[in-house]
């Protein structure tokens, strides 16, 4: 048995004091007392400083991708982020990788995280995945103007299945795919794990379906040709070409108005996620998620940390503290949020009695209780 104390507790949606969790030899939670008034002379409690919170979900990484970290420079906007990428992909040995895949995967398993909606490319992660105590959802992603092929997609799912993980295949963004290639992740995708889809990051997405903006001209320069543009807009193509009784993330939402989020919420009757990642959004192009807009429309949110190259930590305390929001939304928003849009609610995302919960604690609040740059998140179990 083991007993946990803290000045604070998380469960469902609000912000207790004084809790006393006892958990079980084998990690089940037995009780959980609340506004508890003896905590420092009950035998054999240990206290911890802060909020109490239950395994956080990271709702969207590129943990493939952390090798890249440092290697792309701020603020240069979204376009040129996206030409770079496809240069500095190149030139890293494997054993390079797979040392900043271990050091990230330790690094947020440290900091309280459980589960990750991990995108892939490759298979380089899955025989250390089935070796990490966190649970990943992984996208294996189509990408590509001309050459995206769902058979490429499909054996690399085939393989992370193999390597016993969960494994879904999803198309990338509704710029970066043909009509046919984008229908063919999706109807490849099965309907067991959600869809991820970047979405609405920067407003040259928009601009593209209109022949205009950095994207338009980068394409034409290149020779890259479109058949979408027929569409209209990024979200009139994701209710095109999206069944509705889908699962979907979307990713970004720096540029959505309130119409995109009605058409996209009144299309799907399947889970929408709005997902949130503003450290990366800051570093890329220095521009915001909405999450005011998001709250306003009683939609459901999730957070994410993207890849390393495009952030400086895989840190979800750091991407909460950037959110301008009340403190009980966020820290729904980085569990039971990211454990809904992933689909494990059942296992991940809350503290209740009969659950085989990790429990972290959030310490380092300020005043008000509020999430800051001094914050930190603490894996105690
Ligand atoms: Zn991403």
């Amino acid at each position: 048995m083991r007993r946990i104390a803290a000045h604070y507790i998380f469960l469902d949606g609000e912000i207790f004091p004084r809790p006393v969790v006892t958990l079980s030899d084998e990690g089940v939670i037995t009780d959980i007392e609340v506004a508890a008034d003896d905590i420092d002379r009950r035998p054999l409690t240990e206290f911890y400083d802060g909020v109490l919170l239950p395994d956080l979900v990271n709702a969207h990484c590129h943990s493939e991708l952390s090798h890249l970290a440092g290697q792309i420079a701020e603020g240069g906007g979204f376009t040129a982020f996206a030409q770079a990428m496809g240069t500095v992909r190149r030139g890293f040995s494997a054993e390079e990788r797979a040392e900043a895949w271990s050091a990230a995967d330790r690094a947020m398993w440290e900091q309280g995280v459980g589960a990750v909606g991990d995108v892939c490319n490759g298979t380089t992660t899955f025989a250390a995945k089935s070796q990490s105590p966190i649970a990943y959802t992984n996208f294996v992603e189509l990408f590509g103007l001309g050459n995206a092929d769902a058979d490429v997609a499909r054996r690399v799912a085939a393989e992370g299945v193999a390597a016993g993980l969960r494994c879904g295949i999803t198309p990338h963004s509704t710029y970066s795919l043909s009509v046919a290639a984008f229908a063919d992740a999706v109807a490849a995708s099965g309907p067991d794990v959600p869809l991820s889809v970047h979405f609405m990051e920067s407003p040259d997405e928009a601009q593209l379906y209109r022949g205009e903006g950095a994207m338009a001209e980068w394409y034409a320069q290149t020779d890259r040709r479109i058949d979408f543009a027929h569409f209209g807009s990024p979200a009139e193509r994701i209710v095109g070409q999206v069944p509705a009784d889908r699962d979907i993330l979307l990713i970004h939402n720096c540029f959505v108005g309130a119409e995109e989020v009605e058409r996209i919420e009144s299309h799907f009757r399947g889970r929408v996620t709005w997902v949130v990642c503003p450290r990366s959004n800051h570093y890329i192009s220095r521009t915001v998620p909405p999450v005011g807009l998001l709250m306003r429309k009683g939609v459901r949110v999730a957070i994410g940390t993207d890849s390393l190259a495009s952030n400086t930590a895989l840190s979800m305390v750091r991407e909460m503290a950037a959110l301008d929001a009340p403190i009980e939304r966020v820290l729904a928003w980085a569990t039971t949020g990211g454990a809904e849009a992933l689909g494990i609610e059942e296992q991940m995302g809350r503290l209740a009695v009969g659950r085989r919960s990790g429990i972290v604690a959030l310490a380092g609040l300020g005043r008000d209780l509020e999430i800051t740059e001094g914050s930190l998140l603490r894996r105690i179990c």
